[in-house]
């Protein structure tokens, strides 16, 4: 991401890369301090300079060991991973040289959480990162007896990538287009605006051929100074949208013309 990123679909955070660039210098299950580890180790575009990176959704300090220089910021709410599961998740953030957080600290989706380092047990600048799924706050020896956060993710699964700028570290990254989310009607609705140059508007039945004989009624929009229907559907190859009026109930209207609009908020008087 870039700093100031955020997305968030359908009410739940969008797990976001917390680099802008990803330059892996060793990756999951490596064979020096990552093995049977999903850690990456990322700088950025130069080697030697202290980038920043930004919380990959609103986060909260949970932990901090400083003696090693890590972090633990635990997701607040369930958040949708670039696997499209929906979880809590914590990330484990390791050698900035400036931790300057406290535990119990929340930050913002898109802002920033830490600079790279060196400190700790570290060589060269860069961030060591591993998530684990649900609420962590400790680590744990895995049979290589290397430390990792329980529950760990592979990044692939955790990150979208969007505005990261993959330098170094093939994997199957994911971005937000990969994850189809289903937005509730409720949230994405249509309007109709019939312009109040409009005299009178033809409606139909559902299901008819909306030709004159076949016309139900008429609508008035220059009466009412123009009106605006919520649209629940269309008809005839899209060409008529379906709407609910006072008068006639559910209804379909022709919506090819100079006078009607289709906005995300109705213009004029809403008929509901
Ligand atoms: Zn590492």
């Amino acid at each position: 991401m870039k700093k100031g990123d955020t997305s968030k679909r359908d009410g739940i955070q969008d797990v976001l890369c917390p680099f802008t660039d990803w330059y892996c210098t060793q990756g999951a299950n490596a064979s020096y301090s990552h093995r049977g580890s999903e850690a990456n180790d990322v700088r950025g575009l130069r080697s030697g300079i202290r980038y920043p990176y930004y919380a990959p959704v609103d986060v909260r300090c949970v932990n901090i060991n400083r003696a090693y220089a890590f972090v633990w910021w635990q997701s607040i709410e369930k958040v949708r991973l670039a696997d499209g599961t929906i979880d809590y998740v914590t990330f484990l953030c390791g050698h900035d040289n400036s931790i300057n957080c406290y535990i119990g600290q929340t930050i913002k989706q898109g802002v920033q959480i830490g600079n790279m380092g060196n400190a700790g047990n570290a060589t060269g600048i860069h961030c060591h990162i591993e998530v684990g799924r649900g609420k962590q706050n400790n680590w744990e020896r895995n049979l290589y007896r290397v430390y990792c956060i329980p529950n760990q993710i592979p990044l692939e699964n955790v990150f979208f990538m969007n505005n990261t700028n993959m330098l170094l570290g093939i994997a199957d990254w994911k971005y937000l287009d990969d994850v189809n989310v289903d937005i509730p009607v409720e949230e994405n609705k249509m309007y109709l605006n019939l312009s109040k140059e409009a005299d009178t508007w033809r409606i139909y039945d559902l299901g008819v051929q909306p030709v004159v004989k076949n016309a139900k009624g008429m609508l008035r929009p220059s009466n009412f100074g123009g009106l605006s229907y919520t649209i629940f559907g269309y008809e005839d190859n899209g060409t008529t949208a379906i709407i609910d009026t006072a008068q006639f109930g559910r209804v379909k209207i022709f919506i090819q013309h100079k006078f009607a609009s289709i906005t995300d908020n109705p213009i004029y008087k809403l008929i509901k």
